[in-house]
């Protein structure tokens, strides 16, 4: 009985990454997404819900390509995802977030990026009408208005590791002026996809380098929770789906 009540207590989230398209409108330098899969149609999105649910998945995430282009509703998506009980994430640029999205109940947590707090180093490295930096302070806000569950994700590149502490800083603040950060993930940048691949080279951090700035930003990062995500392709706890040629499949581990 004991055995029972700690593993039910402990028990790790099973995460599902539902990849719903691979469009986007942004054309970040370091993005990892393959143009190998396309855009799910609604129905298969809801069978795979149902599915996952079934294969006990408790949280999911609704990402792209950037989510909120996907040619059906993705909040109504999310609505259905929720009525089976489960806890519903989004990882979006936010470019294109509909008027009194931050009050949405079907979304229980909010995943955006934010490179840098320097608006031309963010705005170099994320590419959106030279503004997106603008863009995600003022989500930002909104959010925290609202008491929001956020996670913010930061890519580490040659281009933004001096500036790591500063925007660490400016997050803590944030927490401190209300915000409801969950967590702050911290991902290695990736040889892979549309623009990894391509950028690499010019983008590359040794890992030294990398594992220095965690242990610099470790010794002062509380209250906020820190992740590291390595390779966030190759967890075994985080499962990615997505639709290729009609059939929707879980997408191969892929190691570094
Ligand atoms: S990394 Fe940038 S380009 Fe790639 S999907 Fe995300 S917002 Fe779009």
């Amino acid at each position: 009985m004991m055995d029972h009540v700690i593993e039910s207590i402990f028990k790790p989230q099973k995460v599902a990454v539902l990849m719903l398209l691979p469009e986007c409108n942004m054309t970040c330098d370091f993005c990892v997404i393959e143009e190998t899969f396309e855009a799910i149609s609604y129905l298969d999105a809801i069978e795979l819900i149902q599915d996952l649910k079934k294969n006990n998945y408790d949280t999911l995430i609704l990402g792209g390509g950037e989510p909120t282009l996907w040619p059906h509703d993705v909040f109504k998506l999310a609505e259905f995802a929720k009525s089976l009980g489960f806890f519903v994430q989004i990882g979006t640029n936010a470019t294109k977030l509909p008027e009194g999205f931050e009050t949405s109940p079907y979304i229980d947590r909010w995943i955006l990026p934010l490179e840098s707090v320097n608006f031309d180093l963010h705005n170099d490295i994320r590419h959106f009408k030279n503004r997106h930096h603008q863009i995600m302070l003022t989500v930002l806000e909104k959010l925290k208005n609202e008491n929001k569950s956020i996670i913010v994700s930061t890519v580490v590149t040659q281009k933004n590791k001096d500036e790591l502490v500063l925007l660490m800083d400016f997050l803590k603040k944030y927490q401190l002026d209300g915000g409801n950060i969950y967590a702050w993930n911290v991902y290695k940048l990736l040889p892979w996809g549309r623009s990894g691949e391509k950028n690499y080279k010019e983008l590359y951090l040794e890992d030294q380098i990398f594992e220095d700035l965690i242990a610099q930003l470790k010794k002062n990062v509380n209250p906020l929770k820190l992740t590291v995500r390595r390779n966030m392709y190759g967890s075994d706890r985080v499962d990615f789906f997505s639709s290729a040629h009609g059939l929707v499949k879980k997408m191969p581990k892929k190691n570094l």
